[in-house]
């Protein structure tokens, strides 16, 4: 019907207001480039480059038998990790809700608590490190820690604030791995905490160990919740990094190289660069950290399903869910609460191939309160969706393409490649190793079309951006799981 058309017409146009064009894209490739830089010399910048003191990456030999900690949000995990050196390994955990009256309590209550996680876990599964008394043989742990800190060496970080409904005061300033070594001891434990682990740098490490080539990963990157990255940067171009002080700012300096924490979900908070539309803006207005990490809110899952919501809003003065008669629309429904569309409705609404838009229907009923919606409304959706989904994925490409140049890992593939076509003379050369990015999140791993979206993306810089003229063919993205516990291993292996 007219009616039908006019509303697709509009959502399509909603849609189009998502499209995030060739030229912006490049753009965005060059800012990224200049606040690396900013970031790679300067404090207290938004996108803040933060060194973590590791400094080599696996390349699948390593072996031996390593625990991880993980703390995160609601649980606490511990694991151990046995690497067999041929980039497989075997996992054995333990997961324990963490008790709420100790999220609030004292640092004493919450770490000792930790401790006898860890003190049950080795005695149910390396008992053997019990029998050698007074051996100095200790197991070597990896604590992946999801808050803030102040890093200053690969064991040693100071918490800076607490989020996820955490606030223990006299914790705040605090060295947390001091924090759980001293309640290790106390215990008797035969166990060292020898990293303090961002989970961006895990997966790094995790899909380096796992990765097929040789060469190791250059970059590990999340889209799930939020979105982050951590690259392996030259130390000669961390400008900041410096003043060696016993304990604290000391690190091996024979790679040549450290793993940086880009903390890329603040990339242009300055909004020179990035995409803009009436939906982010509301987004962000209504968000507990307004200018804050704003390329995270266009690409993570915790805000995609927001910005579905305030698009579908705006749609529905057009004409969204009026046209059959006994659409039911509930008016203290997820539609009308902000933040209660979970970003997996995206996933499910873009994979909807059906005739009738079935799939679209009964999620609709069942994650957002409209009953009876038609065909017709189901098609509108989906241009919404589309044009989300697609912008978040070709995003995605800015921080990848920028690294890839900046560290010159393009320049070294162009230079082997042509190496390998001079030595075949004609003939068909050897292969060169792709540049390898290890991906985790459940956006990358379930939205359909991501990494398809994300290479067209890199495929449009490529005529745009100095130096990027190949640069899509020359990347290899894997997905890399657990990089709490793997990932947290082989920082400890590594320490
Ligand atoms: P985290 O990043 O917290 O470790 P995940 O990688 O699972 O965990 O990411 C969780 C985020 O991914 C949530 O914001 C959720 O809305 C979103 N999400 C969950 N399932 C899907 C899916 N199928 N498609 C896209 N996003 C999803």
């Amino acid at each position: 019907t007219a009616q039908e058309e006019g509303l697709l017409a509009k959502a399509r146009a909603i849609g189009a207001e998502f499209v995030y064009e060739p030229e912006d894209v490049a753009k965005g490739v060059q800012e990224y480039l200049r606040l690396m830089d900013e970031g790679l010399t300067k404090h207290g910048r938004a996108m803040t480059m933060i060194p973590t003191y590791v400094t080599a990456v696996p390349n699948g030999t390593e072996k031996g038998v390593y625990l991880a900690v993980d703390l995160g949000g609601t649980n606490f995990r511990v694991c151990s990790i046995q690497l067999h050196g041929d980039s497989k390994f075997t996992l054995t955990q333990a997961k324990t809700p963490i008790p709420k009256s100790l999220m609030t309590g004292t640092s004493k209550e919450l770490f000792s608590f930790l401790a006898k996680q860890i003190e049950n876990f080795v005695k149910n599964h390396h008992a053997d490190h019990f029998t050698a008394q007074g051996s100095t043989e200790h197991l070597k742990l990896g604590f992946t820690f999801s808050f803030p800190v102040e890093q200053v060496a690969l064991n040693k970080g100071y918490l800076i604030r607490w989020t996820k409904g955490f606030d223990i005061q006299d914790a705040i300033g605090k060295d947390v791995c001091g924090l759980l070594q001293a309640e290790i001891d106390s215990l008797g434990l035969p166990v060292r905490v020898v990293a303090l682990v961002n989970d961006t740098v895990g997966t790094l490490m995790a899909r380096s160990y796992a990765s097929p080539g040789k060469a190791g990963t250059l970059l590990g990157a999340i889209f799930g919740t939020g979105t982050n990255g951590a690259y392996v940067e030259k130390l000669s171009r961390i400008g900041k990094l410096h003043n060696k002080t016993e304990g604290e700012g000391e690190y091996d300096s024979s790679s040549g190289v450290m793993v940086i924490n880009t903390e890329w979900g603040a990339f242009d908070n300055a909004m020179k660069v990035l995409p803009d539309t009436p939906y982010d803006r509301s987004l962000d207005k209504n968000s507990v950290n307004p200018g804050m990490q704003m390329f995270e809110k266009r690409v993570s899952g915790m805000f995609l399903g927001e910005i579905l919501r305030n698009a579908i809003v705006a749609l529905m003065k057009h004409g969204l869910f009026k046209m059959a008669h006994g659409t039911n629309i509930d008016e203290n429904g997820p539609l009308f609460t902000p933040w209660s569309i979970d970003t997996s409705a995206l996933s499910t609404i873009q994979a909807d191939y059906t005739s009738e838009y079935t799939l679209t229907k009964q999620l609709l009923e069942r994650e957002m309160g409209v009953s009876a919606a038609t065909t017709g409304d189901a098609m509108a959706i989906k241009a919404l969706v589309y044009g989300i989904g697609k912008r978040s994925a070709r995003l995605a490409a800015v921080p990848i393409a920028a690294t890839a140049l900046a560290t010159k890992a393009y320049d070294k593939y162009k230079e082997a490649k042509a190496e390998a076509e001079a030595k075949a003379k004609g003939g068909t050369p050897e292969e060169v190793e792709k540049i390898d990015i290890g991906v985790d999140g459940s956006v990358v791993e379930y939205y359909p079309g991501f990494e398809r979206y994300l290479r067209e993306a890199l495929r449009d810089i490529q005529p745009l951006v100095e130096g990027a003229a190949g640069l899509e063919d020359a990347i290899r993205i894997g997905i890399a799981k657990d990089g709490s516990g793997v990932g947290a291993a082989l920082i400890a292996l590594v320490a």
